[in-house]
């Protein structure tokens, strides 16, 4: 049985059983509210009037007079029989009876059956008829009419529950049938750019569609950033691998003398170099990015590392660039010392790589605050405004550093990866042709300086 049906039938039943306690208790009060037996209270009503009645100057005081009691309706005559007060109800007009005093009569009107009782009261100089009139059955007929009323009505309000409660609970379900129809859509398309976008419906549902489509779109970047990371991944070690089998090829076929041989074989250690350090890059972003290394962090002093990383620094091509230090002593700091040193490398690689040839590469270690600021400037090629969010992408290479350098375009995406596994960021300040400057910041806790 679907929610939506148990959800309505559960309305249904709790509407039908509200109802049969309100007869329930209507008719309890009901029975409570009348007299048990009428005769005897039609006496009751007659005679308290009766004990009541007033004359003063030549009128009676009708202001005391009870002409409805539960159930019992009252009529007041003179001694002549004229009618001079009584309730206005038809059916129950009893004039032309003749009176009888203290009998308990019973009387039809209609097919109704009355039960009718005379009182006079002697007041001197005048006197006064006073004459009950109750239904033999008015207990008994005002239960039938509340049963009647109930019989009729109750498999009304019971239809417009079930629909009202049907149609609450269809309108309520749709978004639910929304979100199983385009999730199992992208499930047997495999194709991750479809929506719910639920724009009607309760705001619950929304909120969970939003949330879904939220988790869509995730799911879709993180595919595509996925497929293009297989895609280059296999792009950047094709290029080598093609250049390996080429070379020997080559040798195999035209190589003659041990100069050849030894041209072939350097060409093939260059690249065999090439594709190790593009896989060991690739491992090791993964583990960073995967968490599947534990990398702990030490607290000890930086500033000393730092120096020691930029005195280690051998770059792969000078080109005439001097490097600059600027190192402010005595920063304690936690950090890991294998991915640090991974920062100063590949920072101070791209410096000279990209910087102007007899230019600068600045390397600048300050405290702000309670961060560390490691600072890498160079004055070379720079990075245009467009491209500089662009470069912390992993295989992301400006064209012209991308033909002229051949690097593997995931230095910097394993910067940005080790900053935030210290807590950190990076960032860039750049002018096209002017040069750039790397900052990478890491919180080394405690107080600010
Ligand atoms: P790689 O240097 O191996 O290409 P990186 O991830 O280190 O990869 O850098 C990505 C790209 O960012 C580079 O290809 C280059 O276009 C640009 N880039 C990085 N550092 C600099 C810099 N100091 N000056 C100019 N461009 C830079």
């Amino acid at each position: 049985m679907s929610a939506k049906l148990r959800l309505t039938l559960w309305v249904t039943f709790m509407v039908l059983v509200v109802s049969a306690m309100v007869l329930v208790f209507v008719l309890v009060i009901n029975r409570h509210s009348l007299p048990e037996d009428p005769a005897e209270y039609l006496v009751e009503v007659v005679m308290d009037n009766a004990s009541d009645v007033e004359f003063d100057r030549g009128s009676f005081e009708w202001n005391e007079m009870t002409v409805y009691k539960r159930g019992v309706y009252c009529s007041f005559y003179n001694t002549n029989g004229d009618l001079l007060l009584s309730a206005d109800k038809e059916d129950m007009d009893f004039s032309d009876e003749p009176f009888k005093e203290n009998t308990i009569r019973t009387v039809t009107s209609g097919d109704k059956e009355f039960y009718l009782y005379d009182r006079y009261v002697d007041m001197e100089v005048t006197g006064l008829w006073i004459r009950g009139v109750v239904m033999t059955d008015s207990h008994v007929g005002i239960t039938n009419v509340i049963l009647r009323l109930t019989v009729m009505i109750l498999p009304i309000i019971l239809i417009i529950t079930f629909l009202g409660a049907l149609w609450i609970s269809s309108r309520t379900f749709k978004p639910i049938e929304k979100i199983v129809a385009t999730a199992n859509s992208i499930n047997d398309a495999d194709d991750l750019t479809d929506r719910i976008n639920l724009k009607r419906g309760p705001k619950e549902m929304k909120q969970l569609a939003r949330a879904f489509d939220r988790m869509f779109e995730r799911l879709e970047k993180l595919f595509e950033a996925e497929r293009q990371f297989t895609s280059d991944a296999s792009h950047e070690l094709r290029t080598p691998t093609a250049v390996i089998l080429a070379e020997c090829d080559r040798a195999k076929r035209k190589a003659k003398t041990p100069d050849d041989y030894r041209e072939s074989i350097g060409h093939i250690e260059t690249q065999g170099q090439r594709m190790s350090d593009l896989i060991e890059e690739l491992l090791g972003i993964t583990r960073l990015q995967q968490g599947t290394e534990k990398y702990p962090l030490k607290k000890s002093d930086l500033s000393e590392f730092i120096t020691l990383s930029a005195e280690e620094f051998v770059p792969s091509e000078k080109r005439g660039i001097r490097l600059e230090t600027e190192i402010e002593d005595g920063i304690e700091c936690s950090f890991n010392p294998s991915l640090m040193s991974r920062v100063v490398y590949n920072l101070l690689q791209n410096g000279y790589k990209y910087g102007k040839e007899n230019g600068y590469v600045q390397l600048r270690l300050t405290k702000e605050g309670g961060d560390a600021v490691i600072s890498v400037k160079d004055n070379g090629i720079g990075i245009s405004e467009e491209d500089q969010s662009k470069i912390w992408q992993r295989f992301w290479q400006a064209d012209s550093s991308r033909v002229n350098e051949g690097g593997s375009g995931l230095g910097l995406a394993m910067v940005k990866e080790i900053a935030e596994l210290h807590g950190g960021s990076v960032s860039v300040e750049s002018t096209l042709g002017e040069g750039s400057t790397f900052t990478f910041r890491i919180p080394c806790g405690g107080a600010a300086a």
